[in-house]
């Protein structure tokens, strides 16, 4: 056998060893995750797809017969999205805040009526054993302005049905709603499009 070869062979079974021992570990770790019940999922930070990534999750469900629920926070009725577009075609409760941007609008007290209108709903759905996954798009927000009353949305959360999951989108997520998750994603901004001038794009941005 020439040396070149055999180099080659004790790569191939170094790399075998090497995936055997990573695939008994992910195996054990597999085998000791056996409990079932909803997962409260808090997806924040600066970067692009935390709101992509609730809705492609409750796409998910839906793939799989689950019932969703969904409450967008912030977004008005002026602001249409390609997922909603989608989605309204399927079984799902769903609430739109509907005043637009808050940094937009001026009215501090239709804000504020409006978010604790759309938080009403949501604490409906947090109550519902027939809906299995919760989507509050941007409702960190409402905690951060203190439209909503934090220690009402720990107990509705926390009272929810046991299998009920739950996924909570947008910046600056209160540390107190991070603790209590289950599942915790920053998304971090190593660059965006509209750092170069490049506008908010049909089907990509909303
Ligand atoms: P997406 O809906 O695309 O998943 P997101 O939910 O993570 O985005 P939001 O903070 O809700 O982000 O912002 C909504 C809009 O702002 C989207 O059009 C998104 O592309 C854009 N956006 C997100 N992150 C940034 C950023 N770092 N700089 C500029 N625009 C951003
Ligand atoms: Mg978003």
């Amino acid at each position: 056998m020439s040396n070149e070869l055999h180099q080659q062979q004790s790569a191939e079974e170094k790399h075998k060893a090497r995936q055997q021992k990573i695939k008994a570990n992910v195996d054990k770790r597999v085998a000791k995750a056996t409990k079932e019940c909803g997962v409260l999922v808090v997806i924040t930070g600066n970067g692009k797809g935390k709101s992509t990534s609730g809705f492609g999750t409750v796409l998910r469900a839906l793939g799989h017969g689950l019932k969703p629920g969904i409450v967008q926070f912030i977004k008005g009725s002026k602001w249409e999205c390609g997922e909603m577009n989608i989605l309204k075609q399927f079984p799902i409760e769903h609430h739109v805040m509907g005043t637009g941007f808050t940094w937009e609008t001026q009215d501090k007290a239709t804000d504020i009526a409006a978010a604790k209108v759309a938080w009403q709903k949501s604490k409906a759905m947090l109550a519902n054993p027939d809906i299995d996954i919760v989507l509050l798009d941007e409702m960190t927000y409402m905690v951060k302005y203190g439209y909503i009353n934090l220690d009402e949305i720990i107990e509705a959360l926390t009272n929810r049905p046991p299998m009920q999951h739950v996924l909570i989108t947008g910046r600056a997520c209160h540390r107190r709603l991070i603790e209590l998750a289950d599942t915790v994603s920053e998304v971090q901004p190593t660059k965006h499009a509209f750092q170069d001038g490049i506008k908010a794009q049909k089907g990509l941005d909303w």
